[in-house]
């Protein structure tokens, strides 16, 4: 590597060693702690400092308080105000083999008695940014970056952006002690990483790489308000300082943390012995590709807070806890040379091409090299040995040289002045890595390539058939020049192609054609102007309505686009204003390219759901997204991204997470797919609507929006003296996430979601009891038909709960219309659980119990009829809570 040829060379090879590793390892240090932009795995990481630590152990001479063996980590991030940690945040050790993991128990075994008892606690290494929170007398005070370990940064105004952290402690069980500094790591889910990269794309940006870089980097912005966009979750790992806290057992002390709502991942477990932990940390070897978010190991911590003590602490790391890391991904294979890419927007991308290997069930043939300072900085030269790594990207990169595997033979690779299509040379712009072809891509056939690709794309032209080899050819024979030379194809000419016969050249023909009246929005995204994605195509597509008058448009009309920034605005008007972008695209007009309007939403009166804002949410059995959204369009009405009062109706899927929420609180109706297919077709046979409280599976822990916190049902039961075996995999786990405490966030009072001094209520989402066993049951006012009283009292004591007609003996109020004003005050005075009809019949019923309804008018009716009512509290569990009020709400008829 670069960084370790600067090392001047002595006569002792041990002491050339252990500075270059030195050397290695500060940079990455540097590279993973100040620019939060690692380039190495930690597996690598750590193999680099456990290298150092072996020639040090041989060489104790030479060891001096400098070496990065010697502390924690790297320095602070520098732009906030530095804090001391008043107990240091100490790493932990690593182990990547069972033998490790048994050495180390064994070393704990003998730090101890020979017969004492010892449980270890496992829990899941999130790969996220650990922070120490400290709260006094139950409020959050301060949040600290890990830092070096002795000092971090003061983050609290960002930590508070952080739902699942509480502000202030819940003291109803237990008061909370004078000092409790709760250790933890921020992290980001992929699920999320995704909706951000979907945004990303939508706005013409290039995607983040990686979750644990972008938590790293948000935690780091100075603007809270832009770590709010980004919804980092929090998961509670450890302690730092405390002051009244008497309980000896990190278990213990784990429940005791969950009741004061501080969130603690649903996946630790405590065991007697190694062999059960070792069998925990082989489940999860699996399991956790399941996962919404990334762990790297399982980290196994002694119980017993005595037995800590005892066994005390090394210079950086305790001697009673360990992390056990799954190896990454990783292969060597040799760089059999390196390549060119050149990207439709002019980047050169160096690409090693690799002797074929078997990475994580694929082969893989190619990795990036991202730029020439990369090459240089890794030293990667054609015919070396090197680590491939696929580190949760789709993506191979290379991490590493072997330098010890080089005989002399390979050879540097020698990044090209001139571009591969050998019209220009490079040109690298002072500051920046990248390198790039200058000339437009109308000139440089290899840009022109990617291009046509692009413009064929999904996203954009949609040209089925119009695939790589098949431009290859268009291009390299001089068939395509431009754009519009696709249209001027015939099926004699893509005929006589290589793999093409007269039916694919016929079809491929046809596609194109119909690619001719697409909507201006897919033109625009295939036009590739720079700073313009899909989302900005759209609005101005939106606004302007023809190409026409977009390209009219001046830069002050374009600028006044709601949604349009300056930059794009800029873009655009300067795109449409250069000669060679004017004739080009004048060219694809004269040659039958004209450019649909986007579809105008208009409420259209008649149609079921005209005026209706309607929310999608989780995922739908059959309809894919798009196909929900042009049905709901076709229906009459407004696809909106977000719930707020203005919301008519939620559709909800698997998965759904907190707009399903927010509608629950706001009492908006809620449907799924079948209902919403019922609309569009009201000939169709029954289907459930539920108002309320859908049943949706309540296997989804993680709420995939900004939801704050966990259900309670989805929490392993704690107590003193369990012994928990690890959860069999199951299916619905896949998005399990890490942090369900043991309250979950209030569901209403949505303005004060920051707020933890809000009474935490049960998750609204369907339990699993189905019984009325043991309850008492009022019931108030009036149902639709058939649910008269008497037939309700009978289906109600068929589920073994009893009627009863005082509000002081009810523990569940079944309210409809016009229920009696007194009784009803009786009820909310002593927060009896109240419960509208649908959700009464949809908690307690079967799984499929459905208001059946088959005519489009009447689910439109309970659209009407289901408008926001405010909440009232109800008890459950002794909590109080909040749910929408069927109070108000004129339930839809039902129909036997
Ligand atoms: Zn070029």
């Amino acid at each position: 590597m670069t960084t370790s040829l600067l090392v001047p060379t002595t006569d002792d090879p041990i002491r050339d060693r252990i500075e270059r590793l030195r050397r290695e390892i500060e940079h990455h240090n540097r590279l993973y702690y100040v620019e939060a932009a690692p380039v190495i795995s930690d597996a690598e990481y750590d193999r680099l400092v456990k290298d150092l630590e072996a020639l040090e152990a041989e060489r104790p001479d030479l060891v001096t308080p400098d070496s990065p063996t010697q502390r924690v980590g790297g320095a602070p991030l520098g732009e906030f105000i530095t804090v001391e940690h008043t107990v240091p945040m100490l790493s932990i050790d690593n182990a990547y083999s069972e033998a490790e993991l048994r050495e180390w128990a064994t070393r704990v075994r003998k730090g101890l008695t020979s017969t004492e008892p010892i449980h270890y606690v496992v829990e899941l290494k999130i790969d996220g940014v650990a922070i120490g929170l400290r709260y006094e007398n139950g409020r959050l005070v301060r949040a600290v970056t890990r830092g070096d370990g002795e000092r971090g940064d003061d983050i609290t105004a960002n930590a508070r952006t952080i739902h699942d952290i509480p502000l202030v402690l819940d003291e109803r069980r237990t008061p909370a002690p004078e000092v409790l500094e709760v250790r933890g790591e921020v992290f980001m889910t992929e699920s999320e990483l995704a909706r951000l990269n979907q945004l990303r794309r939508e706005a013409g940006e290039p995607p983040y790489a990686n979750s644990r870089n972008l938590t790293t980097g948000t935690l780091k912005q100075l603007d809270p308000r832009q770590v709010a966009k980004r919804r980092l979750r929090f998961t509670t790992h450890g302690l730092g300082e405390t002051r009244g806290l008497e309980l000896r057992s990190y278990w213990a002390i784990l429940e005791r943390l969950r009741d004061w709502g501080l969130p603690i991942g649903p996946h630790h477990a405590r065991y007697d012995d190694i062999e059960a932990v070792w069998r925990h940390i082989q489940t999860w070897k699996i399991q956790r590709a399941s996962l919404d978010f990334r762990t790297d190991g399982v980290v196994v911590k002694v119980d017993d807070l005595g037995q800590r003590e005892r066994l005390g602490t090394r210079s950086k790391s305790p001697r009673w806890a360990l992390a056990f890391k799954y190896d990454a991904e990783q292969a060597i294979t040799k760089v059999r040379g390196v390549t060119i890419q050149v990207g439709k927007t002019g980047k050169l991308t160096p690409v090693a091409e690799l002797e074929p290997v078997l990475l994580a069930g694929t082969i893989v043939k190619r990795a990036s090299l991202h730029n020439p300072e990369e090459i240089a900085r890794k030293d990667v030269r054609i015919g070396d040995t090197v680590v491939v790594e696929k580190a949760g990207e789709i993506i191979p990169q290379v991490v590493r040289v072997r330098t010890e595997d080089r005989d002399g033979t390979e050879q540097p690779f020698v990044f090209p002045t001139r571009c591969p299509c050998d019209r220009a040379d490079v040109v690298k712009p002072p500051g920046e890595v990248d390198v790039r072809c200058p000339i437009p891509a109308l000139q440089c056939h290899r840009q022109f390539k990617e291009w046509l690709a692009w413009f064929a794309h999904r996203d954009a032209m949609d040209i089925d058939g119009l695939g790589e080899k098949l431009i290859d050819q268009l291009v390299e024979r001089g068939l395509v020049k431009t754009p519009a030379d696709l249209y001027r194809l015939d099926v004699p000419t893509l005929a006589a192609l290589d793999r093409m016969g007269k039916k694919s050249a016929e079809n491929l023909v046809k596609a194109i054609a119909a690619s001719k009246s697409r909507s201006l929005d897919r033109l625009l995204v295939g036009l590739t102007i720079r700073h313009v994605g899909v989302g900005s195509a759209e609005t101005l597509a939106r606004k302007f309505g023809t190409l026409e008058a977009l390209r009219a448009a001046t830069i002050d009309e374009l600028k006044a686009v709601p949604d349009i920034g300056e930059i794009v605005a800029e873009s655009v008007f300067q795109y449409l204003r250069d000669p060679a972008n004017i004739a080009m695209i004048d060219d694809l007009l004269s040659v039958g390219v004209s450019p649909t309007a986007p579809p105008v939403i208009v409420a259209r009166a008649g149609l079921p759901l005209a005026g209706k804002t309607v929310v999608l949410t989780g995922t739908l059995p059959t309809l894919k997204r798009s196909a929900a959204e042009d049905l709901i369009k076709s229906l009459g009405g407004k696809v909106s991204g977000s719930v707020s009062k203005t919301t008519s109706l939620v559709v909800a899927g698997a998965d759904a997470g907190s707009k399903l929420v927010n509608a629950l609180k706001l009492g908006v109706t809620v449907i799924d797919e079948a209902t919403l297919l019922a609309l569009a077709n009201p000939t169709q046979p029954p289907v459930e609507f539920i108002v309320g409280e859908p049943h949706l599976k309540p296997a989804t822990p993680l709420e995939r929006e900004e939801s704050p916190r966990q259900p309670d049902a989805l929490v392993p039961p704690v107590s003193e003296n369990q012994t928990c075996t690890p959860e069999p995999a199951r299916s619905g786990d896949a998005s399990v996430a890490p942090a369900p405490p043991h309250t979950a966030e209030p569901i209403a009072e949505p303005a004060r979601s920051g707020d933890a001094s809000v009474t935490p209520a049960p998750s609204p989402v369907a339990t699993e009891s189905k019984s009325l066993e043991g309850q008492q049951v009022l019931i108030l006012g009036h149902f639709v038909k058939p649910w008269t009283q008497p037939k309700l009292a009978e289906w109600i004591k068929a589920r073994r709960g009893v009627v009863t007609q005082s509000p002081g003996r009810a523990t569940l109020a079944l309210v409809g219309t016009k229920p009696s004003a007194t009784k009803l005050a009786e009820v909310d005075a002593r927060q009896v659980i109240r419960l509208d009809l649908i959700t009464m019949l949809s908690r307690y019923g079967d799984p499929a119990v459905a208001v059946p309804t088959a005519a489009a008018s009447q689910v439109e009716q309970a659209v009407e009829a289901a408008s926001p009512t405010s909440p009232v509290r109800r008890a459950r569990s002794g909590k109080a809570s909040h749910v929408p009020s069927g109070q108000d709400r004129l339930l839809f008829p039902i129909e036997d």
